[in-house]
């Protein structure tokens, strides 16, 4: 998952913070956003506990006590609609792709819809606002350095208000895919023994699903945590905790996940838009738990074995070609699974090849 650490950050912010005298930062306006560089690589821009700073313009909003976002109420009754457009966020290097996630309570009777919009690199020019999903991504056919966001609540009875906690924003860069689709070979290779979620402890989804058809296999490698912070059930939990607070996921991103002790996770169901490698449509997430770059984990030979077992099963299954197994990187601007595990893949599409044709000549 997480993306490669720059050597000239996107933010400004975050480099120089430390460059700026106190005097003069106490003299900035707030920026109506935090920008958080993990220690991973990847870079969040989170709107939330809202304050007045956090928007440029709103209209029938108020932010609750805890910095919640609500619609405002007269006379005992909340208005029916309202919206908010945040500050508007300027990166020091381009992006094509932004990945959304929010914390909110919406329901029955209460609605919250989230908009994006870019502005151009060169012009300046602003696009008009698009739509996306509460954990989404919305990309653009030429870079930007700047993007804005825009929520609308709504209420249809009035009795009461769609609540909005944060929104997080990630700004990110594709690679167009080394692969074409095309269809692979359907083989029968039986799925590794399976954690379900039950069994580890996961929290339900905090919305539906979104329905996909599996076309590319992505391997990714957790990086944090790493393998000695490994602990079973309670790093999957972790995973999906941080997926869900401060990402703004509706669920842990991947579809599976893979301990060193060989323990396979069963994360989203494989027909279940994930939120790993964006564009994410039509992709099975596979997290192999560790830090494989720089040679500061390795997979252990459990975890690969898994790991090929589970591939040939998905592949066998979907008639995914073994081209379509990709490194997270070959998709994003990004250093995931790490470079050990992104040089074995090679290999490991072999052996999958070999899995299925197997398979295949038992029928
Ligand atoms: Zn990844």
């Amino acid at each position: 998952m997480p993306s490669r650490p720059r050597r000239c950050s996107w933010f400004v912010t975050i480099l120089c913070g430390f460059l700026i005298p106190q005097v003069l930062l106490a003299a900035l306006p707030p920026l109506g956003y935090t920008l958080t560089q993990r220690p991973d690589g990847d870079r969040l821009v989170r709107f939330g506990p809202f304050d007045p700073a956090t928007f440029v313009r709103s209209d029938r909003v108020m932010v609750g006590p805890s910095g919640e976002l609500t619609l405002e109420k007269t006379a005992g009754q909340f208005v029916t609609s309202g919206w908010v457009e945040l500050a508007r966020v300027v990166t020091n290097a381009p992006f094509d792709t932004v990945q959304l996630g929010a914390v909110e309570q919406a329901g029955r009777n209460l609605g919250l819809v989230y908009q994006v919009r870019f502005f151009d690199q060169e012009s300046g020019a602003a696009s008009s606002w698009a739509t996306v999903s509460r954990e989404g991504e919305s990309s653009l056919s030429r870079p930007a350095r700047s993007f804005q966001v825009r929520v609308l609540l709504r209420s249809d009875d009035g009795q009461s208000s769609p609540i909005l906690r944060s929104v997080v924003v990630e700004p990110l860069t594709r690679i167009e895919p080394p692969f074409q689709v095309m269809p692979g070979v359907r083989a029968t290779v039986p799925l590794p023994t399976l954690v379900k979620r039950s069994a580890w402890g996961a929290l339900p989804p905090k919305d539906d699903y979104t329905t996909q058809e599996p076309n590319v296999l992505t391997v990714h490698h957790s990086s944090i945590p790493n393998q000695a912070a490994y602990a079973g059930a309670a790093t999957i939990q972790g995973i999906q905790e941080s997926h869900m607070t401060e990402r703004g996921w509706i669920d842990i991103g991947y579809h599976f996940l893979i301990g060193p002790d060989g323990k396979l996770y069963e994360g989203r169901p494989e027909k279940a838009l994930g939120s790993h490698a964006p564009p994410n449509k039509n992709k099975i997430g596979i997290c192999v738990i560790g830090d494989f770059n720089n040679g500061k984990d390795t997979v252990t030979a459990a975890q690969r074995r898994v790991l090929v077992g589970l591939l040939s099963h998905l592949a066998g299954k979907y008639q995914i070609p073994t081209s379509s197994i990709l490194g997270h990187k070959d998709t994003q601007d990004t250093d995931c699974p790490g470079d050990t595990l992104y040089a074995d893949l090679p290999e490991i599409r072999k052996e999958v090849d070999s899995r299925i044709s197997t398979a295949v000549s038992l029928r």
